[in-house]
């Protein structure tokens, strides 16, 4: 049975955290889409091609975290035709048997508007940097955390600006913002919003 968990929202509000939890307590599987635009943005060269030669090995290549390739994703992410390109894996594996978790910022509105359950997981800027300041800094990448909360807000910009998936809430997303919540209680919110669909 296919069984779909559409987790959309901005970088950093705890989307891959909430995900992976989510997919092992169900026993879903899980895909971060964000890796596909990152892979793209890594290539370099021409995007649209770089997009449609991707393999599953490019998605587990080393590097794809750092801030450069996140801003390389963003800016590949908003051409159309790539875009385009990574939409049949996409809705592929959304509706594969026995349940999955897609991660990303259109997943409940463009890849996935049929997901059972579609969750929009906000936090404000000044958090999300903060927690992507740590994260980078534990793995041992140093940034002026200004710098960081610039690069968040620029991400934001482009994503929600875009003509082509903007991200934006589904009209029929359960709206979950981690400013305030451990991860814990976050993961337990989304546990909640599943089980009420299932
Ligand atoms: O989620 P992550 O930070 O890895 O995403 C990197 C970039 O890829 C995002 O800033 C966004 O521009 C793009 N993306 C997207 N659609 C998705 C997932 C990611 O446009 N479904």
């Amino acid at each position: 049975m296919a069984f779909t968990v559409a987790i959309d929202g901005p970088a950093a509000a705890g989307k891959g955290t909430i995900s992976k939890a989510l997919a092992a307590h169900f026993g879903f599987a899980y895909l971060d889409t964000g890796l596909l635009y990152r892979a793209v943005g890594a290539k370099g060269g021409d995007p649209l091609a770089a997009a449609r030669a991707l393999t599953p090995e490019d998605l587990a290549a080393d590097g794809l975290r750092t801030p450069e390739v996140a801003q390389a994703a963003s800016r590949v992410a908003a051409i159309p035709a790539v875009r385009a390109a990574l939409v049949a894996f996409q809705k592929e594996f959304a509706r594969r048997e026995g349940g999955a978790v897609l991660d990303g910022r259109d997943i409940g509105t463009v890849i996935c508007p049929e997901a059972e359950v579609k969750i929009y997981v906000t936090a404000s800027a000044e958090v999300r940097a903060e927690r992507r300041w740590k994260e980078l800094s534990e793995k041992g990448i140093s940034q002026a955390f200004e710098e960081v909360l610039a690069e968040v807000k620029e991400r934001d910009a482009r994503d929600m600006g875009r003509a082509d998936a903007p991200l934006r809430p589904a009209e029929d997303a359960v709206m979950l913002d981690t400013s305030d919540l451990s991860i814990e209680a976050a993961v337990a919110a989304a546990v909640d919003a599943v089980e009420a669909k299932r």
